[in-house]
């Protein structure tokens, strides 16, 4: 049967200086993968390296900022570099979610949103799966949002850049999924990450609304993600897998 092993595997995680990125990476690389923690601050990337290696796993830092698609496309070449000519589990994780009223959003807010919400993990898969459909196998995980599934308030610039983001998780599945390559999404709730510290209460709240009742760690939202690029994933394809504490179920 699958297994959850990664031994031997390149793992490149956007978004791996914090949060549920650097979760993931250390979760990946704890379970054989060599990991390429991508971000664009050197020391929070060194700190999660070295957090890695120092329990005997195997990982690279590499800089790169996404809102520039040459910069993505950097990424991706560096990171085939890096993994001795490969690439064979890509977690689209950095991303923003500024919240408020749609009017007050400027123009260059909808533009940094998209451009690293959405485009940078279309250039990324455009880049890296290619040749994960020629060696035949590949697995690809992209990181929405429970705010993707509904229309919740304030969240509509965020919430349309992830459901952009789940139907191109669909596409891509139809896309690569007959050459060997899974596609598929996670959709966390509210997490306890660096980037959500300043809402606060606010989190708190938000979380309430969920079965769970309480915010999920970082880890929590990593072993959904551990799962859907390990083998034991071998049959699930285009999935939106729902990591919320049960708030898109009630
Ligand atoms: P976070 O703590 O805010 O960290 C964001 C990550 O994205 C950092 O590693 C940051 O790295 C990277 N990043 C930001 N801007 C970047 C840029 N221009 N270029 C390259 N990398 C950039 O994030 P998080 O809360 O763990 O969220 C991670 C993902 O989960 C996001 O896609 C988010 O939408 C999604 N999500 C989060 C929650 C939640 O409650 N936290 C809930 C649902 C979904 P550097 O600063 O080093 O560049």
């Amino acid at each position: 049967m699958g297994s959850l092993d990664l031994t031997g595997r390149v793992a490149l995680v956007t978004g791996a200086t914090s949060g549920i990125g650097a979760a993931t990476a250390e979760l990946l690389a704890q379970r054989g993968a060599h990991v390429l923690v991508a971000g664009r601050d050197s020391s929070r990337g060194d700190s999660v390296v070295a957090a890695i290696r120092a329990r005997g796993g195997k990982a690279d830092f590499v800089a790169a900022d996404l809102r520039e698609a040459q910069s993505v496309r950097q990424l991706a070449r560096r990171a085939v570099e890096l993994g001795g000519g490969r690439v064979d589990i890509l977690v689209n994780n950095a991303g923003i979610y500024p919240f408020g009223p749609t009017e007050k959003a400027t123009e260059s807010e909808v533009d940094t949103v998209y451009a690293l919400n959405v485009k940078a993990p279309f250039h990324l898969v455009a880049e890296l799966a290619p040749a994960m459909a020629e060696r035949g196998g590949g697995a690809i995980v992209n990181v929405s949002t429970m705010v993707a599934a509904y229309g919740a308030l304030g969240m509509a610039l965020y919430g349309s850049s992830k459901a952009a983001v789940e139907l191109l998780t669909k596409a891509w599945a139809a896309e690569y999924g007959p050459r060997g390559v899974r596609v598929n999404a996670v959709r966390p709730g509210p997490v306890r990450t660096e980037g959500t510290a300043g809402m606060g209460d606010d989190l708190s709240v938000l979380a309430a609304q969920a079965p769970a009742g309480r915010p999920a760690e970082p880890q929590e939202i990593a072993e959904a993600i551990g799962y859907l690029v390990s083998d034991a994933a071998s049959f699930v394809q285009g999935a939106l897998l729902p990591v919320d504490g049960g708030r898109t179920a009630v």
